[in-house]
């Protein structure tokens, strides 16, 4: 296979258009597409100080390395975050703290032991929801708050065009589609002073585009897997994607690009105030947080 630019070997093939990309070329392609889309989607602003959620794994380490690539012309203040649930995070913190030093940002950890009193685990033989779900809910309210906390204006996340085919599909599964206005390349619905607008540079590039461009310029990165993963409804949802995609090719796409054309009718459908919670003080939609609740359901049960 060749390059169909300047006819070297190449290492990529793109099933929609099917052309093939050399080393030099991918990267190119890459890099453009991402920073197109932080451009179209005015992700990033002069004035921004930007907090990078890193998890340790593929996607958010190239999210981290593009967005330290983009802001190196404005000089924007950039910084990473990781979330440390107390499952299995230690090697992928070890590496994350490697490649922000590589890199030259600061870097900063935040447990749910020291924020919460309880790492994941022991969260879960207290409350009875799924492992996901908590732990989606207590990992996006740390965020949001450290990251304010810390002077960001945006919140970045590794989040890819995979993820978000996943997620419109899960709200859809769940019969809860009214969700689907919280997804899009840029979040939030609902303007509240304590919100830290979260924006996602990598939303129209593929996982294996990703991984690619990890491996192509030797960004080493987290690959083991979370033990609550292959028991969630999350899981299922990709294998099925995985498959359709595999057999009719371009259709995570069309997932995501048909909900790009209703999300302003979403939205506007789903606007109105967020409040503030009575306990936390953080945004909400209800009187008490998702996360106020949950730790209020370890204490019941504790
Ligand atoms: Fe948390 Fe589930 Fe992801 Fe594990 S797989 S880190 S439990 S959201
Ligand atoms: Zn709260």
């Amino acid at each position: 296979m060749r390059c169909w630019i300047c006819g070297d070997e190449a290492v990529y093939f793109n099933p929609q258009n099917k052309k093939a990309l050399c080393k030099k070329h991918f990267i190119n392609y890459f890099e453009k597409k991402v920073f197109k889309t932080i451009r179209q989607w005015k992700m990033i602003k002069e004035k921004d100080t930007i907090a990078v959620a890193l998890s340790g794994e593929k996607d958010s380490m190239v999210a981290l390395s593009l967005v330290k690539k983009f802001t190196n012309k404005y000089g924007q203040k950039v910084f990473a975050i990781t979330i440390d649930e107390g499952i299995y995070r230690n090697k992928a913190i070890e590496l994350a703290r490697k490649f922000t030093e590589e890199l030259g940002i600061e870097y900063y950890i935040f447990s749910y032991k020291e924020e919460f009193g309880y790492t994941l685990p022991e969260i879960l033989e207290y409350v009875d929801l799924p492992a996901c779900r908590i732990c989606g809910i207590l990992r996006r309210y740390l965020l949001n708050k450290k990251a304010r906390e810390l002077g960001a204006t945006k919140l970045v996340t590794g989040h890819n065009l995979n993820d978000e085919a996943e997620n419109i599909m899960l709200n859809l599964f769940r019969g809860k589609l009214i969700e689907n206005s919280k997804l899009g390349p840029v979040t939030g619905v609902n303007a509240h002073p304590k919100f830290v607008i979260k924006v996602k540079p990598l939303y129209f590039m593929r996982v294996e585009e990703i991984l690619l461009y990890a491996k192509l310029n030797g960004i080493k990165f987290y690959s083991g897997k979370c033990p609550n993963l292959s028991s969630s409804f999350r899981f299922k949802i990709r294998e099925f994607l995985d498959k359709i995609e595999k057999d009719y090719p371009g259709t995570i796409d069309k997932i995501v690009s048909g909900h790009l054309e209703i999300l302003p009718i979403l939205k506007e459908h789903n606007r109105g105030e967020v409040g503030t919670c009575k306990i936390c003080g953080e945004p909400s939609s209800q009187e008490i947080c998702s996360a106020c609740r949950i730790l209020s359901e370890i204490e019941k049960n504790i």
